[in-house]
């Protein structure tokens, strides 16, 4: 694992027209490690995400990666830059099968966007077939390849949720950016998706935006908690569940 491989937001604030999403909020992501983003609804916390894939524009403060500063990041040139991303939902192509779904997070060296990755003609059969196989191999690892030829509209949510996971790890991403994975999964399918991501962490680095606390608590290294588009605490899960101003923010929120 590259040490450079570190994600740093600084001092990043957002502005919908008047209201203000987030305030001068900052968090580094290190090489191999889980960051948490955590904090009651409303916090910013989809926001920041947003803004670390290039969604949503920062008004203010800068985001490095890998020890560069990424002006006017778009979507487009994550894959390139090996960040990727699942967002809430799943977001699986309806008209493709699994397999196809999960090729075109393969097209790591494709032009850049969205159409081109997935109008991309691989130039020969044996781009093909390896495309093809790094598919595959990446749905097993999330115990989903016997869906390949099946399309994503006919298999249960939580499975969809795993086909979404697959197309992002095929392109063998240094940073990972999860928005709320858990969603929707019970609580057997969130233990084994905890023990995937600590499987992942070391691997790559792992931005996760979560409300499940357990999972929060078990799989970070670091945690960032928002408030109102503030950050109010940061540090390991230990330090930030026996933070005060979190139990009170959570507290408010119920
Ligand atoms: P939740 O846990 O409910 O998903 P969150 O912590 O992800 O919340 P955000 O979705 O980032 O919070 O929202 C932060 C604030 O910014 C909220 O007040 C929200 O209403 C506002 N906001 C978010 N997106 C927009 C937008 N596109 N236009 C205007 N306001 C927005």
């Amino acid at each position: 694992r590259s040490p450079t491989a570190r994600l740093e937001m600084t001092g990043i604030s957002v502005a919908f027209g008047g209201i203000k999403a987030l305030t001068d909020v900052s968090l580094t992501v290190e090489p191999g490690q889980v960051h948490g983003l955590i904090g009651p609804n409303g916090a910013g916390k989809t926001t920041m995400f947003n803004v670390a894939c290039g969604l949503v524009r920062n008004t203010e403060g800068r985001i490095t990666w890998r020890g560069e500063e990424l002006r006017r990041l778009r979507p487009a040139q994550l894959s390139k830059l090996g960040i990727a991303r699942t967002l809430q939902g799943v977001g699986l192509f309806p008209g493709l099968t699994v397999l196809e779904n999960v090729m075109v997070g393969a097209h790591k060296h494709a032009r850049a966007g969205f159409f081109s990755a997935l109008f991309a003609i691989p130039t020969s059969d044996k781009d093909d077939a390896r495309l093809r196989e790094r598919a595959m191999t990446s749905l097993a690892e999330l115990d989903a390849d016997g869906y390949a030829a099946r399309y994503p509209g006919s298999l249960p949510y939580p499975v969809q949720k795993r086909v979404a996971l697959a197309r992002a790890l095929v392109a063998e991403p240094e940073l990972l950016l999860l928005d709320e994975p858990a969603s929707g999964l019970s609580e057997e399918e969130m233990r084994e998706l905890g023990d995937l991501i600590s499987h992942l962490s070391g691997r790559m680095s792992v931005l996760l935006v979560e409300h499940h606390m357990d999972l929060v608590m078990r799989v970070c290294d670091q945690i960032t908690v928002l408030d109102s588009g503030k950050q109010i605490a940061a540090g390991t899960p230990a330090e930030v569940q026996n933070d005060p101003a979190v139990t009170e923010a959570y507290l408010g929120d119920a």
